[in-house]
């Protein structure tokens, strides 16, 4: 038996961690987010297999923080295992960057409020600075990932047929659309070779950002809720379809219009996903297609330290502690609006 050399250890991981073109964008975005960004630009080149260019205007990164930006678990985020119950920012394993240097190549070109000039900085495998020179960007932070998977050829090779390309473009899309109903005030591009394919302005609130991003149409069947408790501390703010909405302008195939949030990180929650469902398809028992979704959003937030948000290296799923009391809640908040109860008992008499 031998040890793996270095460099294959860390593409091992690297690729596990950096699994999509998606994945990339998502790691890029919420890093944009997490330095304060009130604007990003996400552009792509043959699906983000060429290129793919997240710009932001956020507090760039401070010239000390430069040489160790994409060393492996370097972070400004959090400094202990305590800073996670306490945990507001998207990031904070300190691997993305470092991930995607070792399998694409990389150039973070950065501002902060006090440089004179933006500096370009170009990254080698292991997430070292090789080579920088001065540029003329303006403040905050571009990351440039060209040729993604260079050096993981089947993964690249199944990202290239035309049928994926067009599925992570929509994934991006979706996920893009996401960041944009949970941000309001973020405004957001995206550009596929040269051509802004989804775009989305600075707006005042979530309903704005839902008429911004799914039509007026859409949102005109979309009823706001509202539920906000103590014990367990919980908050909840949605957009529901309105009792008895046209079926056809409510509902999906899947779940791409099914907006869920946990303390403003979008999330692939099953349980909360199936309650959603199960309430609104009951409304429409003669429907033969009630495997349908609902277009919908679901803001759920609970305080940082009753969630584990480290459970997929993605962050996409998290550990609510109180889930059974947050299933209570949506639930409640699903039987006032629809007056069904997945028991089957009928809904109790209102006051
Ligand atoms: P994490 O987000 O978990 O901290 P990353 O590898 O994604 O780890 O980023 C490493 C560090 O690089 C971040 O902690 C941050 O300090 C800095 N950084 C990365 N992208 C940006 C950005 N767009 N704006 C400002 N700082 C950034
Ligand atoms: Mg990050």
């Amino acid at each position: 038996m031998k040890q793996l050399p270095a460099d294959t250890v860390r593409l091992l991981s690297s690729s596990q961690v950096i699994t999509s073109v998606v994945n990339v964008v998502k790691e890029l975005m919420e890093n944009s987010l997490d330095a304060g960004a009130s604007s990003v630009d996400v552009k792509l080149e043959n699906s983000g297999l060429d290129r793919i260019e997240v710009r932001d205007n956020g507090h760039g990164i401070k010239g000390e923080d430069t040489p160790v930006m994409a060393a492996a678990h370097f972070t400004s985020k959090i400094c202990s295992t305590e800073d996670l119950e306490m945990l507001e920012t998207y990031g904070f394993r300190g691997e993305a960057l470092g991930s995607i240097c070792s399998v694409a190549e990389v150039t973070v070109v950065t501002k902060t409020e006090e440089d004179d000039i933006s500096t370009q900085y170009t990254l080698n495998f292991s997430g070292e600075i090789v080579s920088q020179k001065p540029s003329h960007f303006g403040q905050g932070t571009t990351v440039s990932v060209l040729k993604l998977f260079k050096n993981i050829p089947v993964r690249r090779q199944y990202y290239s047929s035309t049928k994926k390309c067009k599925e992570e473009l929509k994934k991006i899309q979706d996920l893009l659309t996401a960041y944009a109903i949970i941000k309001p005030e973020l405004r957001l591009t995206l550009i596929h070779n040269k051509v802004v394919v989804w775009q989305k302005a600075t707006v005042a609130d979530h309903r704005s950002a839902l008429l911004a991003t799914l039509g007026a149409s859409t949102v005109a069947n979309l009823l706001p809720c509202h539920h906000q408790q103590e014990q367990p501390e919980l908050l909840l703010d949605g957009f529901f379809p309105k009792p008895g909405a046209d079926y056809s302008s409510t509902s999906n195939s899947n779940p791409d219009k099914t907006f869920i949030f946990v303390n403003s990180r979008p999330v692939h929650q099953k349980d909360i996903m199936k309650l959603l469902r199960q309430h609104y398809a009951a409304q429409y028992p003669d429907d033969p297609a009630r495997n349908r979704y609902p277009t919908a959003m679901l803001k759920i937030t609970v305080p940082p330290s009753s969630v584990d948000v480290n459970l997929t290296p993605d962050k996409t799923q998290v550990l609510l502690h109180n889930k059974e009391a947050v299933l209570t809640a949506v639930e409640a908040l699903l039987v006032s609006l629809y007056g069904y109860r997945a028991d089957g008992d009928p809904p109790a008499e209102k006051q």
